[in-house]
């Protein structure tokens, strides 16, 4: 075992007993001001000071024996409103507040992974930027962006990771391209004019324009965009009338478009546009009209090669086998992916599904567990990674 595994080793405990604490200790996005503070004391027992932005996002800068380029390492902070249901004795002490995502044990494994780049810090060639980043689950890494996180000193490459319970205990999927999803959220007003219903020729109708939309937009994905690019249209509110023999004046419709492409006005395939487009004609053809929004919430999640490819390299040191380092696309949204917009970026998953160990749950489910046996693979990507970005960077 070489001398950063050990240290590893050394530290797996008190890894766990960060984890745990901020598993029992969850807060949600921009409310995390413990969590912040766990965060800043921790690093500045290191040595290093820390820089408080976007309210409780928390950045440091550890500066490596050598001059060489910056490497940000990042972390998200937030937890979400749901009431956990797992029986673990550090379970959320907060009524319905739940590390249901993992969070936890990326703030954990990042701290886990400062403390030994700190004590290897004169070998490091190059710069770290340790980046805690509060409200991932709704857009928390813009602000950070706004607030010069990437700059002073520049960053020239960064690596974040991502706890993933579909994906077995014991394997990493890292892959170039795009590998989560954009997501666009939409509310649509369909007006009609009420009435009775038993004269519905002297009313219009919103409800059948609504349900005749739902229907139709659904072709943008079957007819009108490559089924190599994957694209999911959902409603997940629908909202109308009082009675059952009235006609609602007014329906409103709530959902998101997903996809693994650009997605917005400049890509080929402008799922958003499109939808626009059908919605409108639709209710035009049940004589309604309608107010369309549709806010871009993530733009997608695009690994750059040659980051990929350090990622990928340092997974198969760290697990030793071509068959632990495999590929995944989610269609999930993970905001890292304003990270990757900017500079060579890339984001990787760390698998935890264990059925035995009952660690199989999904994110965001009352009942997500996650294995801690895998978190100090999590450590060995970061500081691995960490070495290998200023090795391969010196022979550029
Ligand atoms: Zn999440
Ligand atoms: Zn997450």
């Amino acid at each position: 075992m070489d001398e950063i595994q050990a240290r590893i080793q050394e530290l797996r405990e008190e890894l766990i007993e960060l984890r745990r604490d901020f598993h029992a200790h969850p807060e949600l996005g921009f409310e995390e001001f413990r969590t912040a503070e766990v965060i800043e004391q921790y690093l500045q027992d290191l040595g290093l000071s820390t820089k408080r932005m976007a309210k409780t996002g928390v950045a440091a800068l550890l500066e490596g024996g050598r001059p060489g380029p910056v490497l940000m390492l990042r972390a998200d902070m937030d937890a979400l409103p749901i009431s956990e249901e797992t029986d673990v004795e550090y379970r959320s002490a907060k009524p319905g507040v739940m590390h249901a995502c993992g969070h936890d044990a990326h703030m954990a494994m990042l701290l886990i992974a400062a403390k030994i780049l700190v004590e290897k810090k004169q070998d490091l060639a190059g710069s770290i930027k340790f980046l805690f980043q509060p409200n991932e689950e709704n857009a928390g890494a813009l602000p950070m962006i706004e607030q010069g996180v990437l700059e002073n000193p520049k960053v020239d490459g960064a690596m974040g990771l991502h706890i993933w319970t579909p994906l077995e205990s014991g394997k990493v999927a890292v892959s170039a391209g795009p590998v989560m999803a954009g997501l666009d959220v939409f509310k649509i007003t369909i007006l009609g004019r009420g009435g009775h219903t038993g004269y519905p020729h002297q009313a219009v109708d919103p409800v059948i324009a609504a349900a005749g939309l739902i229907q139709a937009v659904q072709t943008i994905q079957t007819r009108e965009i490559d089924q190599s690019q994957p694209t999911i249209i959902m409603f997940g509110k629908i909202q109308g009338g009082a009675k059952s023999n009235i006609i609602p004046d007014s329906v409103e419709l709530e959902g998101t478009i997903r996809y693994l492409y650009p997605g917005g006005p400049d890509s080929e395939e402008q799922p958003a546009e499109r939808f626009k487009r059908i919605a409108r004609g639709v209710c035009e053809t049940h004589r309604c009209s309608c107010d369309i929004r549709i806010e871009q919430e993530n733009i997608p999640l695009v690994n750059e090669a040659g980051m990929a490819q350090l990622a990928r390299q340092t997974a198969l040191d760290v697990l030793g086998s071509e068959t632990a380092v495999t590929s995944l696309q989610s269609i999930a949204g993970e905001d890292f992916s304003e990270f990757c917009a900017r500079i060579p970026a890339v984001f990787c998953f760390l698998g935890s599904g264990n059925a035995a160990k009952g660690t199989t749950a999904a994110h965001h489910n009352p009942g997500f567990a996650i294995d801690e046996d895998v978190l100090p693979t999590g450590v060995a990507l970061l500081v691995r990674g960490a070495f290998k970005f200023f090795m391969d960077w010196k022979s550029v």
